[in-house]
């Protein structure tokens, strides 16, 4: 049977075992994926192993997906300009490389009617999880794409990246007295439930924020959003598995459903 896994640390969280098994029996494929804890040092053993035991794919997770960039033979160009990878496939012997959370992001937001054509677009943060996403958001033709970071030096290396694009580095202070119709957080502070240095006015303008994280309560940014009236607020399940349906396509050529995957999700979590 065909293997795939993902390789993370920790790993034992990842939801991503359970997504691909829905996606095989909505396409009756019979495939075999697996969470893997990888030591710090064995991912490239990992990878090995894994090609040489009929594997057909790879996910990668923190904190991998820069390693799997380098140990690519081939990389997609959005894998290129991410500096990451999230998507393994093996082919012939080859390992080819792909980001697949910028449309998983992307996708997302549009399955909730979220506007970025034309749209002013804040995206918090410039992590990996930012780098992954800024072409999937630029390929959208919004009118601007601002990346507002505590490490101010960090967004401005991701912009220069995009010589030609509207897309400009702030810091938080930046933001205030501007107005976004769409904010992204890309940072782990919700992960910490650390509330973020944005003002209400900001966060009140705007007409949809985006949380990447996701949980069995709304993180400290959602709430805020929630509390100041914003009319679309929503958390990164549906990222989650929408990453994970393009990864899913990237190895077996099916689109799969991903409605009733992540409602099966949701209702886990609530
Ligand atoms: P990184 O560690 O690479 O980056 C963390 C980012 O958060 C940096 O920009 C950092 O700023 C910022 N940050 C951390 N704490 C704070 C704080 N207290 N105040 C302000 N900024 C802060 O993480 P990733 O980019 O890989 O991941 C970010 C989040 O996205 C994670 O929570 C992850 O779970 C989520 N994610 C969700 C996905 C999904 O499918 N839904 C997919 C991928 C990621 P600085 O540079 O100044 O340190």
């Amino acid at each position: 049977m065909d293997q795939y896994r993902v390789f993370g640390n920790p790993i034992a969280q990842s939801k991503s075992p359970f997504i691909h098994q829905q996606f095989a029996q909505q396409s009756q494929l019979r495939l075999n994926y697996e969470r893997e804890l990888v030591p710090v040092d064995k991912f490239e053993s990992a990878v090995n192993n894994l090609v040489a035991n009929q594997g057909k794919g790879a996910n990668v997770t923190a904190p991998f997906k820069e390693q799997a960039f380098v140990l690519c033979d081939q990389l997609s160009e959005r894998a290129k300009l991410a500096g990451a990878v999230n998507t393994l496939s093996f082919v012939n012997g080859t390992i080819i490389g792909d980001t697949t959370d910028g449309v998983g992001l992307v996708s997302d937001l549009l399955r909730h009617q979220i506007q970025l054509h034309e749209g002013k677009i804040l995206l918090l943060g410039a992590g990996g999880a930012a780098k992954g996403v800024v072409q999937a958001l630029l390929a959208q033709a919004p009118k601007s794409l601002t990346i507002a970071n505590r490490t101010l030096s960090k967004a401005q290396a991701i912009t220069k990246q995009y010589p030609n694009s509207n897309i400009n580095a702030v810091t938080f202070t930046d933001t205030e007295h501007q107005t976004f119709d769409v904010i992204i957080n890309a940072t782990s502070a919700g992960l910490t439930g650390a509330s973020l240095p944005i003002s209400d006015q900001t966060i009140k303008n705007a007409l949809a924020c985006y949380d990447m994280v996701y949980g069995k309560t709304p993180t400290a940014f959602l709430q805020q959003a929630t509390s100041l009236g914003v009319k679309q607020v929503v958390d990164g399940l549906g990222m989650l598995v929408g990453q994970a349906a393009a990864s899913f396509q990237l190895w077996t050529g099916i689109n799969p459903d991903v409605e009733p995957v992540l409602a099966s999700l949701r209702a886990e979590l609530t």
